[in-house]
């Protein structure tokens, strides 16, 4: 799939109100956590069982994986990337092993809470932004497990050596700035353990459910 131009880019977010700010009642959750780890598949079955929940789609510079449909990520050249973040377009982005990923300023249809699943860095700009934001660690039960997915995902070797590497700093890093640490030993447990804390918080800021 070709990636778009400049100028294409910014009529598209320009009709869409991309700018929009962010309603002070609108929860901003954050899912971190080492790769391979599963924050996709819980971010996933989050929205499926709370529709209160709006994920946000991330731009990244990097190059869809050949297990991806291409809707995982809207995938931009870095000559959009770096005008995008000139124009002070994102909520938060990072430099993530050569490939720079951002969250768009979140605009969710009104009443929805937004779900954010990205690394330590950018958690850290979104918790800057947002005292309130809740931001979830996800970890693994084990290393073999992690390594097990991530080679699942149909990732070079050399890739998965680096990721592996990195797994520690997410989760030293993770842990530093998490609010609530999750193992995913299971997708449907972890997602509602998840969802039982959210439903804490909304109630104890009395946000309507
Ligand atoms: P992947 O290349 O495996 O899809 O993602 C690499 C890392 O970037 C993952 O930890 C993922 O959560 C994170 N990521 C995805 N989107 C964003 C984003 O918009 N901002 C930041 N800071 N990280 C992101």
């Amino acid at each position: 799939m070709p990636k778009p131009a400049v100028s294409e880019v910014w009529d598209r977010a320009n009709e869409s109100n991309f700018f929009k700010l962010l309603s002070a009642e609108t929860l901003v959750v954050v899912l971190i956590g080492p790769g391979g780890v599963g924050k996709g598949t819980v971010a996933r079955r989050l929205l499926e069982l709370d529709s209160r929940l709006w994920l946000s789609r991330s731009w990244t510079t990097r190059e869809p994986r050949p297990t991806e449909s291409g809707n995982e990520y809207f995938f931009v050249t870095r000559e959009v990337f770096d005008d995008a973040i000139s124009r002070d377009f994102f909520y938060e982005w990072a430099d993530f092993h050569g490939n720079l990923y951002g969250t768009p300023r979140p605009h969710p249809p009104h009443g929805r809470d937004v779900v954010l699943e990205i690394e330590v860095v950018g958690a850290r700009q979104v918790r800057e932004r947002d005292a309130h934001a809740v931001i979830f660690l996800l970890t693994a039960p084990t290393m073999e497990l992690l390594e097990k997915r991530l080679r699942g995902r149909g990732d070079h070797e050399e890739h998965i050596a680096r990721r592996l590497e990195s797994t520690r700093h997410e989760v030293e890093n993770g842990r530093e700035l998490a609010d609530f640490e999750v193992v995913n030993d299971d997708v449907e447990r972890a997602s509602r353990e998840i969802l039982s804390i959210l439903e804490g918080l909304r109630q104890s800021r009395r946000i309507p459910s």
